[in-house]
């Protein structure tokens, strides 16, 4: 048994944490919404943050986005003071490198651990536990995790150094994204003039334009069971955390004086789309409609 510190119970860390407390690990929550704490069966709710991390084997956080990383691990009474000498840091936010890199570099000039760990598989792979982890930092560290990681997720892959598994997931969602509106265009196209969008689904499956979100993920209403676009585009991965993950792309694509011409059009596209539908709160599969307003009935 593993002794955990758990903070950012939302969509995802709520069912992480519930999962790691099943599996007989002993963890302490903690989050800024008290009825969160509650609603995670198996963990003991903490008054704050550092209360979380004290006295643990593993501290694992799961926030929204690069400056509550930095708030919570830095500063006087962030995690990286506050913890015990030997226990291992893991940040499974999807933030910016720079900031996963800052942080880590704190956590080291204390001769502590961290990775940073973000994850693929949405809401669904975090309540199966089959999350797909992207990790940066020191291959030792990664091993000394790896036994708690494997409790959230089927696949826990090495990046590089600290900050690789954050740019791991910017490029993945980057392309994830191109694949998306793309897969949706060629749809609308074939729609247009005449073809059934689930006979030419299954011609590009079977051809050289086959991609995941054709294979399991079909933007199409009423081609797949089971997907979002099959149910008015509810649940999934929102468009809002899309256009935040391609935000990350354009900044980090700044950052390393790197041309992303392909990734920016995807941003402008997911932008103009969340702002004509209203689609924030929406799978980003409805990208179709950007092509087909008609299907939005
Ligand atoms: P969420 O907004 O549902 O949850 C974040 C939680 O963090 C909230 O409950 C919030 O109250 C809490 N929080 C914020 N600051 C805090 C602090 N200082 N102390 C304690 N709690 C704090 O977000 P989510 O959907 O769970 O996503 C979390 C991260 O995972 C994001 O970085 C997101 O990009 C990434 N991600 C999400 C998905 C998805 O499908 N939802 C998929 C992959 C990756």
């Amino acid at each position: 048994m593993t002794s955990i510190g758990f903070v950012g119970l939302g969509n995802m860390g709520g069912p992480m944490a519930g999962n790691l407390a099943n599996a007989g690990h002993e963890v302490k929550v903690f989050d800024l919404v008290s009825a969160l704490m509650n609603a995670v069966s198996g963990t003991t709710p903490q008054a704050t943050a550092a209360d979380t991390a004290k006295g643990v084997d593993v501290f694992i956080s799961m926030l929204p986005a690069g400056r509550h990383v930095d708030a919570l691990y830095g500063g006087d009474d962030g995690i990286i003071s506050q913890c015990d000498h030997g226990t291992l840091l893991i940040d499974c936010s999807t933030i910016d490198p720079v900031t996963a890199k800052k942080v880590a570099a704190l956590a080291s000039s204390r001769d502590l651990d961290m990775l940073d760990a973000p994850v693929s598989g949405g809401t669904v792979g975090a309540e199966a536990g089959t999350l797909t982890f992207m990790v940066g930092g020191a291959r030792e560290a990664l091993d000394s995790a790896r036994a708690v990681l494997d409790v959230m997720g089927g696949k826990v892959l090495h990046a590089g150094a600290s900050g690789a598994g954050q740019i791991a997931k910017i490029c993945n969602n980057m392309l994830l994204a191109i694949q998306m509106a793309g897969t949706a265009e060629a749809l609308a196209l074939g729609v247009k003039n005449g073809l059934d969008a689930g006979v030419l689904s299954e011609i590009m499956k079977q051809s050289s334009g086959s991609n995941w979100t054709l294979n399991v993920y079909n933007p199409y209403p009423g081609v797949m069971d089971d997907v979002p676009a099959s149910r008015g585009y509810a649940g999934g991965f929102l468009v809002d955390l899309m256009t935040k993950d391609l935000g990350l792309a354009m900044e980090t694509a700044q950052y390393s004086r790197s041309s992303i011409p392909l990734g920016a059009l995807a941003n402008n596209l997911f932008r103009v789309h969340e702002q004509l539908h209203d689609a924030g709160r929406l799978d980003f599969s409805s990208i179709q409609w950007l092509y087909q307003p008609d299907l939005k009935g």
